[in-house]
This record gives structure tokens, sequence and C-alpha cells, in this order.
């Protein structure tokens, strides 16, 4: 394998627990299909003999447990069978979550500790097959009928919205392999920048808000709380990222840790989990099908990522150019705004780093082709623990008119006036 092909149709016929690695190519989706015995793709079941088309350029495995035979229309980067796969570590760690949820559902909802499923966060570099494993994991659960909520926390490559957010999302289906993460209503907090040194202390707060969030609806709800979460985390995982590690566990209050890929990450959240006897630090291998994407492509995929948010996955939406007055809106930029010159303090005053401090920012060109996002905060005091509704994308300022053009989701009025700006830019392409 290995080799780029010219479109034509193939079979492959693929041995027991073992699977088929695809790259689709650069410019044309691929059209696969299930001809017989049982497969999957990341944890989601194919239905037989139905197409599914991929999109250029994603990557994915079809897995099967007891044999199975595929049939491909199209070109692939690259596409071979590997008989060599950690799944079955990864269905064990399933196995033992499903008990646990049915231990929590069991136990009266009075009791809050035991009624609490399991909450697991997948950790490891990046490109270690975080998400991935996050996504077998949820659709497994939802396929044995436990609705679990997915937090995703990576800034950089997120699944559930735009890249500089963290989001939380209920799975109540196996994840469509095609789709991905459904959209509807997920929570978003806005971070606004793509890696996490950027502002700390902001991104810490919005993991709090979304922690605590989650808390109350679980507070409310004893099926969602039995079935746990899935937290995908970021691939920083050294200095400041690890310290960022160590703080969403404890603000989740994760019970299980899967360490993918690194012995020496593994070895420091094993030493750390000593002191906490609710916590388990389970080391899984990495599956040899993950793909690495260098700087570039993930930078890439950020754009991408963006451009699905307005117009779908196959051009499948149509989002609504709007014009707004700039006395319309309400732009706001957490942090980083410009400090007080040290001439302009008393003698032997720092100049204070605020990185929570809220401030109204002037519209003009510099938010050409920004990304912002829209808040549900009804007072600019709000806007820090606020979650938002979306995005919109500016496409011009007219300076002289005082006109602000937009690309939004849909036509209408925005939600709210108020929109945070951070640094996260898109060129429509
Ligand atoms: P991380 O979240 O750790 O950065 P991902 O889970 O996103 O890593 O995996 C990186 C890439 O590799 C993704 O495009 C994913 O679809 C792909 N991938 C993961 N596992 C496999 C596999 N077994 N076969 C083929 N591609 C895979």
């Amino acid at each position: 394998g290995g080799s780029s092909s010219a479109s034509s149709v193939k079979q492959v016929k693929l041995e027991r627990e073992s699977e088929l690695r695809i790259e689709v190519g650069n410019e044309t989706p691929l059209k696969l299909r299930l001809l017989n015995g049982s497969a999957e793709i990341f944890g989601s079941e194919l239905a037989p003999e139905t197409w599914l088309t991929f999109p250029p350029r994603v990557k994915f495995a079809v897995f099967t447990w007891y044999g199975a035979t595929i049939e491909m229309d199209g070109a692939t980067e690259t596409d071979y069978t590997a008989d060599e796969t950690p799944m079955i570590s990864y269905v064990n760690v399933n196995a033992v979550l499903d008990a646990r949820r049915k231990r929590a559902k069991a136990s009266s909802p009075n009791d809050s500790e035991a009624s609490k499923g399991p909450r697991v966060i997948v950790v490891g570099p990046t490109d270690s097959g975080k998400s991935t494993l996050s996504r077998m994991l949820l659709s497994w659960a939802a396929k044995q009928g436990w609705k679990p909520t997915f937090v995703d926390l990576d800034i950089g490559q997120g699944s559930i919205t735009v890249p500089g957010s963290i989001a939380a999302t209920p799975i109540e289906l196996p994840i469509d392999p095609v789709e991905g993460i459904p959209l509807e209503m997920p929570l978003v907090y806005f971070y606004g920048h793509t890696t996490p040194s950027n502002n700390v202390d902001l991104y810490k707060t919005i993991v709090n808000e979304l922690a605590q969030m989650l808390e109350t609806q679980f507070s409310r709800n004893a099926e969602s709380r039995a079935a746990g979460m899935v937290i995908n985390s970021m691939g920083w995982i050294e200095g400041t990222g690890y310290e960022l590690l160590l703080h969403a566990i404890d603000t989740f209050k994760a019970s299980v840790i899967l360490v993918l890929g690194q012995e020496k990450l593994f070895s420091m959240l094993k030493a750390v989990a000593k002191n906490k006897p609710n916590v388990d630090v389970v080391k899984l291998q990495k599956s040899g099908g993950v793909v690495s994407r260098n700087a570039k492509f993930r930078q890439k995929a950020r754009g991408y990522r963006i451009r699905e948010y307005f117009y779908g996955l196959t051009n499948d939406l149509s989002p609504h150019s709007n014009i707004a007055n700039f006395s319309d809106l309400l732009v706001y930029r957490i942090g980083g705004g410009p400090q007080a010159p040290r001439s302009a303090l008393p003698i032997g005053a720092d100049p204070v780093a605020s990185p929570l401090r809220v401030t109204p920012v002037n519209i003009d060109r510099d938010l050409l082709h920004m990304v912002l996002a829209v808040s549900y905060a009804k007072e600019p005091d709000q806007i820090l623990s606020s979650n938002v509704a979306g995005f919109i994308y500016i496409t011009d300022i007219d300076i002289q008119r005082k006109k602000i053009t937009y690309l939004a989701p849909s036509a209408g009025e925005l939600p709210s006036k108020y929109l945070i700006v951070g640094t996260l830019t898109w060129l429509e392409t």
C-alpha cells in the first residue's frame, strides 16, 4: 500500500481485529461502503452497503472486530491495512467505564458521589490520538445507551466548534463517521487565541466556568451525571501546558486519566495521583495509524474548521452577510489591552498586567478578517463568565460610513450586541 492510485473502485478484505487506514487525497472526496461483515469507524458502526462520502484530506481507519469487506471508490493519498492496533486495550477501558456508569446509575441520586459516573480525561502530546480515542469512547458509550458529555479543551484543534474555544456537548448517538460531533447547542466559551500562553489566566477562567456550568447541569440530571464525561485535552504538555493539564484534572474532578504514548507524562501524573485515592492513571498505547500533522497543516486545519462553521462540511450551509452600524455592536477584548505606559504611572509602580480586564475596543480596520464571538452577556461585566452563542467573521469595515459587514451563520439580528475579539483571524478561501 501507500501509493497514490487513480480514481477506481477497489475492494479490501479485512481479517478480524485489523483496520484499513486511509488518508483521502487533497483534491477529491472518497466514497466508501461496507460490503459484508461488520466494521466501525472510530467506534461508530457502518451500516451495510451504504455509501459514505469523505471530504478531501480526512484521515481515518475502518476497523473490524470479526472481519469485513470494504469497497472504496475514489483516489486516496494512502490506504493500507494494519493488523496491529491498540483497539483491544481501548475497548477494555470502555468496559471498565461501562461498569462504573452502571454502578453510578444504580446508586441513590441523593448520594452525590456514588451517583457520579466516570470522568475521563485523555491526555498526551499532539498527534497521539487523543481526539480519536475520545471519539471512540463516546461512540461506544452512546451505543450502549449512555449519554456521556464530551468536553473539548483543545483550543488548537477542537472538534466541537471553531478554534480558540472550549466547549461541551452531550453525545446521544454514536458519532457520525463523516459529519463528526453534532453541532446542536454546544456549550461554548471563547478564549480567542489558539495557544494557551496568550492568556493563561483567561484559559483557566473559562475552564472553571465551563466546569461549573456542567456541575449545575449534572446536579439536575441524574442520567447525564451517571454517564459522566470524556474530556479531550490539549497536546501542550510541557511547562505551562502541564500546569493547565493539572488545573483541568482538578477542575473537572477527573477520575480516570488516560495517558497516550508518553512515558514521562504518565509517571508525572501517576506521582500526582498518589495523593488522590479516587483517580486512576492508565497508560495506553498510541495507535500506529495516528497521522502526524505539522504546524503548517494544523494552521490550515484551523482555517478549514472556521470555514466549516460558516459554510458546512460540504458547503451545505448558507451563511448570511449582514451590515451593521458601528454603534449597533459593542466589541470587547479580554486582557492584553493597551497597558498604561510607565510614564503615566506613579513613580515606583509597575504596570500590572491585568489578564482578566474586559476593555471596549474601537471599531476600526484592525478588526478586518477577525473571528469574533457573540457573548450571551447582558452587561459588559458578565462577559468573562458568559458562554457564547456563536461567531461572526468581519469582512468589511467602512470607516467613512461607520458600517461593519460581517458573515454570520444566519440572517437577522445577533442574539446579543456584546462581541469578544481575540487574535483569531481567518482568510476566507
Ligand atoms: P490528537 O488529538 O492527539 O492530536 P488525533 O486523534 O486528532 O490526535 O489524530 C491525529 C490524526 O490521525 C487525525 O487526523 C486522525 O483522524 C488520524 N488517525 C487517528 N487514528 C488513526 C488510525 N488508526 N488510522 C488512520 N488515521 C488515524
